[in-house]
């Protein structure tokens, strides 16, 4: 009879790379030979033998939308599978066992309150799109937190969360779960994340010995000194692709071995239903799982990468500037018509996720009688809305250098934005966006984010693309 449970979530995640005016180029990266890219090398050694296997429907999980918007594309199987595993595990327990992910992986409390709202609303609306149900819990990027992220999560419907339990103040029952109190007055319900035993998987799952030796040596024991669950988090790349050949022991783990010394195998909306939180406690804001000097990773820079990273504030600078002249043209733009500039911003997700083209949702938001050129300058601003959002991808900063292909994306995205506002409202800020970008340097070639916008303003040139996707 089982007293305990188990639960494994797996982060499933590619960060996005290439060349964001052309979008539907397959990529060619150097090191996933004999594949491609690594996308189709990852699929290969992970996500495809874990469908395979119906690992989907045994654990908890989130599947990052650009990964997401990749298999759909170039994986179809395998992409059908995870889904397909979420919608049986919803129609069996009322519940699925996915769980969504804002919009651009980006870190949520760097943000102001206005751009956390987008990012969590359309980051619902797509698992919404790929699901076909409402997504119960939201997996944060990096686990990245503070007050204000999670009272956001709460006002868009989200249920619950998951944090490092260094990053929660006594979280001493296990996984949980565990209410936060919000800043207005409401609870998010919290899980927290067994950091010892989520790092031995995810660093020496080859040291296991196997499943089955795992479960009678470290689950088995905690039966009599640990609380009622356990909850293991980690990238799901962990099984397969970091550790190749491992999806197998994450199935018989899941499938038989955890069950047989007394833990009942379990996913987080399922065992929030049946088990909600007794205990209140506090985060830690300001906090996140990759990196132990709060934010800076992807902010101010700090030790976990090598050399200079002075690159990383100049940039974030940069796109700051950038994102407000966008947002004021947009805001301009919009007072003039009267018109909600943010839930319309939110509501333009739906032509990104190609559920309505451009006029269907001028009429949906009653601006069927815009004036076509006004139309098309709308559309245009939201555009750049969304190209806005996504230039802070947490990839772009994650790293220990400017000249690499994130934040090369990154400043691509930005430059489709400021191309889209010039085009659409004759403010013209790629000069003074080239100016900010002068004081990020690379710290491997001096190389500075000036010379990277050439380079992606060539890209620009060559590719004038059509909208891209998600
Ligand atoms: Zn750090």
């Amino acid at each position: 009879m089982s007293d305990h449970a188990l639960c494994v979530h797996g982060h499933f995640y590619q960060p996005p790379r290439g060349n964001p005016f052309n979008e539907d180029d397959e990529l060619v990266e150097a090191g996933a030979e004999p594949f491609a890219n690594f996308n189709e090398k990852v699929t290969a050694e992970c996500y495809a033998p874990n469908a395979a296997l119906g690992n989907f429907g045994l654990m908890s999980f989130n599947l990052g939308a650009t990964l997401a918007r990749w298999l759909a594309v170039h994986a179809v199987d395998t992409y059908q599978q995870i889904v397909q595993a979420d919608q049986a595990y919803f129609a069996r327990y009322g519940v699925g066992n996915s769980l969504a992910q804002p919009a651009h992986h980006t870190i949520l409390p760097l943000f102001r309150k206005r751009d956390k709202q987008v990012q969590v609303k359309w980051g619902l609306m797509s698992f919404e799109h790929r699901f076909g149900h409402p997504a119960e819990g939201m997996w944060l990027p990096e686990l990245a937190v503070d007050l204000e992220t999670l009272q956001v999560l709460h006002d868009c419907g989200v249920k619950f969360t998951v944090l490092s339990q260094g990053q929660l103040k006594g979280a001493d029952d296990g996984a949980g779960p565990y209410w936060v109190k919000l800043p207005s007055g409401d609870r998010m319900a919290v899980y927290s994340r067994d950091d010892w035993h989520s790092n031995q998987l995810a660093f020496n799952i080859k040291d296991q010995g196997g499943a089955g030796r795992w479960a009678r040596n470290t689950l088995a024991p905690l039966r009599k000194t640990f609380p009622r669950m356990l909850l293991l988090a980690t990238d799901g790349e962990t099984f397969g692709h970091h550790h190749m050949g491992e999806e197998h022991f994450l199935h018989w783990l899941l499938a038989y071995e955890a069950n047989s010394v007394g833990f009942e195998v379990t996913t987080l909306a399922r065992d929030l239903a049946e088990h909600p939180p007794t205990v209140e406690l506090e985060i830690l804001e300001h906090t996140a799982w990759s990196c132990w000097h709060g934010l800076n990773r992807w902010s101010n820079g700090c030790d976990c990468t090598v050399g200079d990273a002075r690159w990383k504030p100049a940039l974030r600078r940069a796109f700051d500037n950038l994102a407000n002249w966008a947002d004021e043209a947009y805001l301009d733009f919009t007072r003039a018509l009267a018109l909600e500039p943010w839930k319309l911003r939110e509501d333009y997700f739906r032509v990104r996720l190609g559920q309505q083209t451009g006029s269907e949702f001028l009429r949906a938001a009653g601006l069927a009688h815009l004036p076509a050129k006004s139309a098309a300058q709308l559309l245009d601003l939201l555009l750049a809305q969304f190209y806005r959002q996504r230039m802070y991808v947490s990839c772009t900063f994650y790293f220990e250098d400017l000249d690499r292909p994130e934040p090369r994306y990154g400043i691509a995205n930005a430059l489709r934005a400021i191309l889209l506002v010039a085009g659409a409202t004759e403010r013209d800020y790629v000069e003074a966006f080239r100016q900010d970008l002068k004081l990020a340097v690379s710290n491997k070639n001096a190389q500075t984010g000036a010379q990277l916008l050439d380079d992606v303003l060539a890209w620009a040139h060559a590719a004038p693309a059509a909208g891209g996707s998600a």
